[in-house]
C-alpha cells in the first residue's frame, strides 16, 4: 500500500454539502488533499476530527477582493485581509490589481508576488490589469500565473485611466491568446463623469447622489459593448458585480443570442437596498451603487433561475476615518466583506432565500470551474482539503469588533445571524477556530490551469 493511501486524519459525523447535494460522509485527508469521501473511512490508529451535527463545506473561493498591497496598506494588507478570509471560511482569495502602482506589467506582477510571499493565511491568486496601453504585457503576466485580467470600463479606487474601445479590444485579443478570463467593471466612464459633474454642480453632496449619478443604463450600455467585443475577440468574459435588473435582462438577451459570459453579484448588492443610504451614509458608497429594492429582488431571482454564476464580496477596505467621510464626492467606494459573506449567506439560507448547496455552487464550485482552478471548489478525491465546519443553526449577532480586517467598519454590525463558521481548514491544516487565527501564514499562490500552447504559438 503506498504511503499516500493512509489518511493523516478522517473527518467523521458531518454532512458534506456540495454544489449538487448533501450526504452524511466521512472525509479522509492526506498530505493536504482529500484522499477519499465516503462511509466508514475511520480506521484504527488514524486520528479523527469529530464533526457530528455540523456541515462541511468546501472552502469558499472569493474571486473579488482588494487587499490593498502594494501602496494602500493603511487600509488593509495581505496578512490582515487573509486572516479575515480564514475567519469567514474563505480559503482562496483572488486579489484585484488596482493598487499603487497598478499591476499592469509583468515586472510589477513579479514584484507583487515577491511582496506578498509568506504573508497570506489562505491561498491566493492575483489578477493583472488590462489598461489603456498594456496588451503586450498580458502574455508575461499570464506566464507568472495571472488568474485573469481586470478591466475597469468605469473609474474606481486608484489612478486608473479607463481604456478606450480600441485598447480594450487589443487587451481582449491578448487575453484570448493567453486563454485567460477578463473580468470587467462594466459602467460607461464618460457617462459616469457627466452625471457626476451635473450633480456636483447642482450642489448635491448627500450619499444618494452617488446612486443617481450611476443610472442603470450606464451598466446596460457597458455590458452590451463588452459582451459584443469579447465575443468577437474570442475572450472568456466575466462581468463583475452586475447590479441592476436591466443589466441582468440584457445579459439574458445576449446569452439567448449565443453570447457566452459569466456574471457575478456582490453580497452587498443582495443584502442592502437604497433605503440603507439613510442608515449608513457613505459607508455603503459602492461602485456600482447600492440599488433600489426592485434591482435587489431581480438579482435574487437571477440566482434562483441560475442566471447568476458566482457571488463575491468586492472586499474593499478603507480606514475608519475614510469611511466616515460625509461628502459623497470625497468618500471612497467599497467596504469590507470577505469575513461576513458566508455568515450572511447562511442566514439567507436559513430564511429560505437560497440553499446551502446554492452557496457552494456560487462561492466554491463555479468560481473554481470558471477560472480553471483545478484543485479548489469541491471536496472530492485529489482536491485540496480546504473546508469549513459550519453550524447552520446557531443564532448570533454580527459584531464588528470581532472581525479580523485592519478596520472593521461594516454596515452589517448588529445584524442577526443564523449559522456560524466554527473552523476553517486550508490544505488539511486548521487555520481558524472559534474566533482565533491558528498558526503561521501558509497561503500559496493559486494559478489557473491553462490550455497548453499550440506548436504554432
Ligand atoms: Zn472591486
Amino acid at each position: 500500500m503506498p504511503a499516500s493511501s493512509t489518511p493523516d486524519y478522517v473527518v467523521t459525523g458531518a454532512t458534506v454539502v456540495s454544489h449538487d447535494g448533501r450526504h452524511r460522509h466521512d472525509i479522509a485527508v492526506a498530505d493536504g488533499k482529500v484522499l477519499a469521501v465516503g462511509d466508514g473511512l475511520a480506521a484504527d490508529g488514524v486520528p479523527t476530527l469529530d464533526a457530528t451535527g455540523l456541515l462541511v463545506l468546501p472552502g469558499l473561493v472569493d474571486m473579488h477582493v482588494h487587499l490593498r498591497e502594494p501602496g494602500m496598506t493603511e487600509k488593509e494588507d495581505f496578512a490582515s485581509g487573509t486572516r479575515a478570509a480564514a475567519a469567514g471560511g474563505v480559503t482562496t482569495v483572488v486579489d484585484m490589481p488596482n493598487t499603487k502602482p497598478p499591476v499592469a506589467t509583468a515586472e510589477r506582477y513579479r514584484d507583487k508576488l515577491e511582496l506578498v510571499r509568506g504573508k497570506a493565511y489562505v491561498d491566493f491568486g492575483l489578477y493583472g490589469m488590462l489598461d489603456h496601453d498594456n496588451a503586450e504585457e498580458i502574455a508575461g503576466m499570464a506566464e507568472l500565473g495571472a488568474m485573469g485580467f481586470k478591466l475597469f470600463m468605469g473609474q474606481t479606487t486608484g489612478d486608473n485611466r479607463c481604456p478606450n474601445d480600441a485598447a480594450i479590444f487589443r487587451g481582449l485579443e491578448a487575453a484570448a491568446a493567453a486563454d485567460l478570463v477578463v473580468g470587467v467593471h462594466a459602467e460607461n466612464d464618460h457617462l459616469l463623469r457627466m452625471f457626476g459633474d451635473r450633480l456636483r454642480e447642482s450642489g448635491r453632496k448627500d450619499p444618494r447622489a452617488h446612486l443617481e449619478g450611476r443610472p442603470a443604463f450606464v451598466e446596460v450600455e457597458a455590458v452590451t459593448r463588452i459582451i459584443t467585443m469579447a465575443t468577437e475577440a474570442g475572450t472568456k468574459l466575466h462581468i463583475h458585480h452586475l447590479s441592476t435588473a436591466a443589466g441582468l435582462n440584457r445579459v439574458r438577451d445576449l446569452r439567448a443570442q449565443g453570447h457566452r459570459v459569466t456574471i457575478e453579484t456582490l453580497v452587498a448588492h443582495l443584502f442592502l437596498d437604497d433605503s440603507a443610504y439613510d442608515d449608513y451614509g457613505n459607508l455603503i458608497k459602492l461602485n456600482p451603487p447600492i440599488r433600489p429594492a426592485a434591482d435587489v429582488e431581480a438579482l435574487w431571482a437571477g440566482i434562483a433561475r441560475g442566471d447568476v454564476d458566482i457571488i463575491a464580496t468586492d472586499h474593499a477596505p478603507h480606514t475608519a476615518e475614510e469611511q466616515a467621510e460625509p461628502d459623497v464626492w470625497q468618500a471612497y467606494g467599497g467596504f469590507i466583506g470577505v469575513e461576513t459573506m458566508l455568515p450572511l449567506l447562511l442566514t439567507a439560507a436559513a430564511r429560505g432565500r437560497l440553499t446551502i448547496e446554492d452557496i457552494v455552487r456560487l462561492c466554491c464550485y463555479r468560481p473554481a470551474q470558471r477560472w480553471s482552478i483545478a484543485s479548489k471548489g469541491q471536496l472530492a478525491p485529489g482536491f485540496d482539503a480546504d473546508f469549513v465546519l459550519v453550524d447552520p443553526t446557531v443564532e448570533s449577532t454580527l459584531d464588528a469588533a470581532g472581525l479580523h480586517s485592519k478596520h472593521t467598519v461594516t454596515p452589517y454590525h448588529g445584524w442577526p445571524l443564523t449559522g456560524s463558521v466554527l473552523a476553517t481548514y486550508l490544505r488539511g491544516q486548521l487555520v481558524y477556530e472559534k474566533g482565533d487565527i491558528i498558526g503561521e501564514p501558509a497561503g500559496r499562490q493559486v494559478m489557473p490551469a491553462r490550455r497548453p500552447a499550440t506548436a504554432a504559438s
